[in-house]
């Protein structure tokens, strides 16, 4: 059983699917593991480790030649696979949702793709969920970065030359990343509020400090597996005029919003942004889905023409590349540990695990996924004729999971944020997602 890791190709992509410590759970699990040099560099894992931890380093064709399972962060293109065992797995993030067409290709490459976020949302595969890992350090992230581009202190300073009041942070999407975003912004000593539409969120923000805030005529917005179903009309309108008379006394403001298979609700409209004062800053976080704000321009730092900072950068995990991949290597490494024997060490997948059928999108070359729908243009006659019975998917969601371009931040432009929210491209003007070190760029030049 070998199992190959990469370098990631996706620009802008710091993270890296195996780390040194998940390399060594993989071999006492049973496996071979083979790891392309280079691959962990932006996330400061070096070829070094992984050899010292019983991986074979080399060239990304030597990695992935009769590799049965590919691990990776990202989708890869089929082309990027050549070499790898017949059926092989190519587990990760597969982002399905408008690249039909790419996950097509891989159906017709004869791999197996696994998408890791359909993991389901039970206990038995909380460890597995890369959502969570991931949405957790972006919440915290969030407010780092606000507090990198806010003026003012976080916390109450009392000094001799008097008091400094505490900042006013609303986080608005009380979930995985709201609710961390909650927590740092409280450690920071800033005084949080927070809103939702699920009435369970009430409970889970005021345990951490936070006051929740809520309108009367939304009861609660619930949908299924723990997500939020679309509010609306009434609740839109009803939440809008709860958000205006709340975010103009606000100095940070941070969105976490989403819907499965949507595109992220707007929240935050520009005339909301134009009642904040100078120096106040917005942190969206569902950017990469559309974002929760009007104004954001997602990849960019845009400042409005009356002060507001608007951050939209997309892959915020991976602006914490080390701490991203060892949670996100944990989540791929405890998925694969049911299909070890512990005893035999061979491998087996279980096709009619309930986890395996969650994620599963591609096998034997066809589409599997009760979710994924190609829609005429781009599905090739054989795979038409696989999909005819699937169930519609969930509308397209824009830039949903389109690589951050490793650019600088655009200088902040008081013109560019008077225009609404272009349909901008994710990650057009994005700093590197990580810190300027003296790291290599992500290549952009794909080797295959
Ligand atoms: P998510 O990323 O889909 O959405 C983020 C948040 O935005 C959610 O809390 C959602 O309710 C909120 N939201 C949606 N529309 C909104 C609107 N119009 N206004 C304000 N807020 C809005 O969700 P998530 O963070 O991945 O998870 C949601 C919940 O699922 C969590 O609170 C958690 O309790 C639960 N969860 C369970 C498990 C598990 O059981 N294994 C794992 C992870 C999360």
């Amino acid at each position: 059983m070998k199992i190959a890791v990469v370098r990631e190709r996706t620009e802008g992509e710091t993270r890296v699917a195996a780390t040194p410590e998940t390399v060594g759970k993989l071999i006492a699990l049973g496996a071979e593991v083979a790891i392309e040099a280079g691959a962990g560099e932006l996330a400061r894992f070096p070829d070094a480790d992984y050899k010292a931890a019983g991986a074979s380093v080399g060239t990304a064709d030597a990695a992935l030649k009769g590799a049965d399972i590919v691990l990776t962060v990202r989708r890869p293109k089929a082309a990027q696979l050549a070499g790898v065992a017949k059926g092989a797995m190519v587990i990760g993030g597969m982002d399905p949702y408008g690249n039909e067409g790419e996950v097509l290709a891989l159906a017709q490459a004869g791999v197996t793709t696994v998408a890791m976020e359909f993991m389901p949302r039970i206990t038995r595969a909380q460890v597995m969920d890369i959502l969570s890992s991931q949405a957790n350090l972006a919440g915290y992230q969030s407010v780092i970065d606000a507090a990198v581009h806010f003026d003012r202190a976080f916390p109450m300073m009392m000094t001799a030359a008097g008091t400094v009041r505490p900042a006013k942070a609303f986080v608005m999407g009380a979930g995985v990343a709201g609710l961390q975003a909650i927590a740092t912004a409280k450690r920071l000593g800033a005084v949080v509020t927070a809103t939702d539409v699920r009435a369970a969120a009430a409970e889970q923000v005021e345990s951490l400090g936070g006051k929740f805030i809520m309108t009367d005529a939304l009861k609660d917005a619930s949908g299924t597996g723990g997500y939020a179903r679309e509010l609306t009309k009434d609740e839109q309108a009803a939440q809008a005029e709860l958000v205006a008379g709340h975010i103009s006394k606000q100095d940070i403001v941070i969105t976490t919003a989403l819907i499965p298979g949507r595109p992220a609700p707007k929240l935050v409209s520009k005339a909301m942004v134009e009642s904040m004062a100078p120096g106040s800053v917005i942190v969206d976080l569902a950017a990469e889905r559309g974002g929760n704000v009007e104004l954001t321009v997602p990849g960019q730092v845009i400042t409005t023409a009356n002060g507001v900072t608007i951050i939209g950068y997309t892959n915020v995990a991976g602006r914490l590349a080390t701490s991203a991949s060892q949670l996100y290597a944990r989540n791929l490494v405890a998925f694969l540990d049911i299909f070890f024997d512990k005893k035999t060490k061979a491998f087996a997948v279980n096709w009619d695990d309930e986890l395996v059928k969650a994620t599963v999108l591609t096998k034997d070359g066809a589409i599997v996924h009760p979710n994924i729908k190609i829609d005429g243009a781009a599905a090739a006659p054989a795979a038409k004729a696989a999909d005819t019975t699937r169930p519609a998917a969930p509308a397209k969601t824009g830039a949903t999971g389109k690589p951050a371009a490793p650019k600088k931040a655009a200088a902040p432009k008081a013109s560019a944020a008077a225009k609404p929210a272009a349909p901008a491209k994710t990650g057009a003007a994005e700093k590197p997602a990580r810190k300027p070190a003296a790291k290599k760029p992500a290549a952009a030049k794909d080797p295959k």
